[in-house]
């Protein structure tokens, strides 16, 4: 087993340091205040290959793998949750296509998402609940050799900017009355579709989530995404293994924060005379994080050297996932307390790591459904 990053990978790391320091860290706690998306960085990113790092060179990205996404996720996190959710979601429509799309579509799609000209979205949920998902509302229909989608999705991250989304829409039963689901690719101007209500988010705001309304979408069958019917395995395929990973790396971003942000407080606040860092109780929290930072660290990249190595992995990152949008938010906390009253500031971050660390846990699903697919598995 080799747990060490390789040369590149280091160096991938550094480079989008340099790039978040300079152009994130700045103006990340202005953009959670406002609410406001930085589309134009988001374009910076795409040009310096962020945006479509796992695609391959032929259709316009940068031909590396999901390990190198994460490097690139955690890095952004560090210091803007919110802008690393707006790239993460981006990616999960490029994942998408990538994964389950025809020749046709990766050369249609893949090279403008790749290259962050056009932003992606990827939206499944709708307001019967997304730990239901096959209980959808949205129909499509074959009418005069279109497909015509009409329903409402909720929760859709990117549902306002994006040029290119997938959308699941019911198409039909099986023999047992169950929901079959289509997957389909929407292009933004598609006059039956319309962003509806933009949330208003208490963590990982940055990012634009709100509703997103088909009304006689109508879209031609060649926008069928991985087959008539496949919509679950589709939608199933992307969130469990590349949304959950992309949410194991943002929690990884936010607890390095929160441990980075604790051993610089610790040194500078003095009580008693002397530094905090001296207390037992600090060290002990400080060296809670470490520990829940390491093995989150461990179960999210080893997920992604089995996925790389395009071996099973939608346990792993069930798992990767469940802990680590969990120890992102006991950092979070921690951190806060050390910091005494200061911790309630909003001069620091500490409130937006910790509002951003809670808004992780139901994205991609929510821990209940992490620990219902782990206990099945385990039980057998
Ligand atoms: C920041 C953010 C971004 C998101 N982005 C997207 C996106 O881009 N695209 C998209 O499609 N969706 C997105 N979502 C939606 C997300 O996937 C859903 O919120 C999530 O799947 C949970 O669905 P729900 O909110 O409807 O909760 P529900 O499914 O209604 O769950 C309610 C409660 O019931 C519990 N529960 C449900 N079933 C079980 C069970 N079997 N056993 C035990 N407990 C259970 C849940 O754990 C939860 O506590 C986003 C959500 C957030 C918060």
């Amino acid at each position: 087993m080799d747990f060490s990053f390789s040369k590149e990978q280091e160096l991938l790391r550094k480079t989008v340091r340099e790039f978040v320091e300079a152009e994130v860290a700045p103006m990340a706690a202005k953009w959670d205040e406002e609410d406001h998306c930085p589309v134009e960085v988001f374009r910076k990113m795409g040009e310096l290959g962020f945006a479509g790092v796992f695609v391959p060179a032929e259709y316009g990205g940068a031909g590396l793998g999901y390990t190198e996404r994460a490097i690139i996720l955690e890095e952004v996190a560090r210091h803007s949750a919110g802008l690393a959710m707006f790239l993460m979601t981006h990616q999960l429509c490029v994942a998408a296509i990538l994964e389950f799309g025809n020749e046709d579509q990766k050369k249609k799609y893949l090279p403008g998402l790749a290259s962050g000209k056009k932003i992606g979205a990827l939206s499944v949920t709708e307001p019967t609940g997304g730990s239901d998902l096959a209980n959808h509302q949205t129909t499509g229909e074959l009418a005069d050799g279109w497909w015509v989608l009409n329903g409402r999705k909720c929760f859709a991250s990117n549902s306002s900017n994006a040029d290119v989304t997938v959308v699941t829409a019911k198409t039909g039963t099986d023999e047992k009355g169950r929901n079959v689901l289509t997957a389909f690719i929407v292009e933004s101007g598609n006059p039956g579709l319309s962003p509806g209500r933009k949330e208003s988010k208490f963590g990982l705001r940055v990012s634009v989530m709100g509703d997103l309304v088909l009304n006689n979408c109508k879209v031609p069958p060649e926008s069928i995404l991985g087959g008539q019917g496949k919509g679950q395995r589709v939608a199933l395929g992307t969130i469990s293994e590349v949304g959950r990973a992309g949410m194991s790396a943002i929690s990884l971003g936010i607890i390095r924060a929160c441990l980075e942000d604790m051993v610089k407080f610790a040194k500078e606040r003095n009580l008693y005379g002397k530094p905090i860092s001296t207390l037992q109780a600090v060290q002990f929290s400080i060296a809670e994080t470490r520990v829940d930072y390491e093995a989150a660290r461990l179960l999210t990249y080893k997920a992604l050297a089995l996925k790389d190595a395009k071996q099973r992995c939608d346990l792993d990152f069930t798992i990767a996932k469940y802990f680590s949008t969990e120890a992102a938010v006991r950092a979070a906390k921690r951190n806060m307390d050390n910091m005494g009253g200061y911790g309630v500031l909003n001069d620091y971050p500490a409130g937006r790591y910790l509002r951003d660390a809670l808004a992780t846990l139901p994205s991609a699903g929510t821990s209940n459904i992490m620990k219902v697919i782990v206990a099945a598995n385990t039980l057998g």
